[in-house]
């Protein structure tokens, strides 16, 4: 756990918590014992289970199990729209909750105390929100331990204090952080954010994507024979015998199909761009809208490739030099476009979270 100098906050010590740590788990339950701490209250959205969902964690049930068992006393203390949610949640783990203003009201707090009758330097709160878990605690005397809220969505009222949150935190991480603790109170580096890894995914699977475009392009014009002769050059004839119009632009037979065989490739690469990412980069588990997001993929996708034209024959125009080498770059470009608007197409609308509350 992180400790923060709440003397050095000045006039930020408000929203200042006293620790900080990356997950509940980690939360030393014997520090918290021996610094004298015997009332534990705990937020519910990424604190102690993911916002909207059910499911506790193995290890987010074995610590309550060791804070109940060591003797604490916990109580919930949730701003949550949904009490019959809260309520499941609260018998599914056996801790009670307050009701009473929404935090940072120092109200539940209140309540809490006095219920169990433990005076505020017994109890500490545990929160992933600074403009209300935190805040809430200060005003009421009692301890806080700031968590990183867990992956995933959130409530949009939630979004607007997460800017309010980072921008404090930024001004508090330079006035009261040592050194030494700067790792253990969650800052993140670049790689470690979640939209970072997702991309980096991504492109992964672009990368295979890509390969399984060719691959099946160059297997469709080189390595198909039927009768010992190229089926590509026979498939290609068919095309301009029956479309002679249409395929006029070919001067060899082969050259008809292909637009054809990129076709194939694109659809295919397409389908494992949609498979692997649902699985890999979203990480989406159940089968809701799976034809939808299928259907999503493929409009993303077939824009993403517009793009890509459209962008690589700009640049060809404009950028200087030999014709390979301004091709080169030109298509970098256009490839480099359209994996943004692939990512954040895949991301925002095809792939984006619903939660059913
Ligand atoms: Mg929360």
């Amino acid at each position: 756990m992180g400790k923060f100098e709440q003397d050095k906050a000045g006039a930020l010590r408000r929203y200042c918590p006293s620790r900080a740590a990356h997950r509940l788990q980690d939360v030393s339950l014997e520090e918290l014992w021996q610094s004298g701490k015997r009332l534990i209250l705990l937020d519910v959205d990424h604190t102690i289970v993911k916002w909207g969902e059910e499911e506790f964690s193995a290890e987010v049930l074995d610590w309550v199990a060791s804070a109940k068992a060591m003797g604490f006393q916990l109580r919930i203390l949730s701003n949550t729209r949904h009490p019959k949610r809260l309520a499941r949640l609260s018998d599914k783990i056996d801790i009670p909750t307050k009701n009473g203003k929404f935090k940072p009201s120092p109200e539940m707090y209140m309540e809490a105390l006095a219920e169990t009758g433990f005076a505020p330097e017994q109890a500490v709160m545990i929160g992933d929100q600074i403009m209300t878990d935190i805040l809430g605690a200060n005003r009421s005397g009692i301890d806080s331990i700031w968590l990183q809220k867990m992956e995933g969505p959130e409530f949009a009222g939630t979004k607007i204090n997460r800017v309010i949150e980072r921008l404090v935190m930024s001004l508090l991480y330079r006035s009261t952080v040592s050194v030494e603790s700067e790792v253990a109170v969650g800052r993140t580096t670049l790689l470690e954010k979640p939209i970072v890894r997702q991309f980096l995914k991504f492109l992964f699977v672009g990368v295979i994507s890509f390969v399984i475009d060719t691959t099946i392009r160059v297997i469709l014009m080189r390595f198909i024979h039927i009768d010992g002769k190229l089926a590509s050059d026979q498939w290609g004839q068919g095309l301009r015998d029956a479309y002679p119009a249409v395929f006029n632009f070919a001067t060899k037979p082969s050259q008809a199909f292909f637009p054809i065989a990129c076709v194939i490739g694109s659809f295919v690469a397409t389908f494992n761009s949609y498979i692997m990412n649902r699985a890999l980069t979203f990480k989406i588990k159940d089968k809701v809208d799976a034809g939808k997001q299928l259907l999503r993929v493929f409009i993303v996708n077939y824009t993403g490739l517009a793009i890509n034209v459209l962008v690589s024959s700009i640049f060809f125009r404009v950028i200087p030099g030999h014709p390979t080498q301004s091709a080169i770059v030109a298509s970098m470009a256009g490839a480099g476009v359209a994996a943004i608007w692939n990512f954040v197409g895949q991301r925002y609308f095809a792939f984006r979270v619903h939660k059913r509350i």
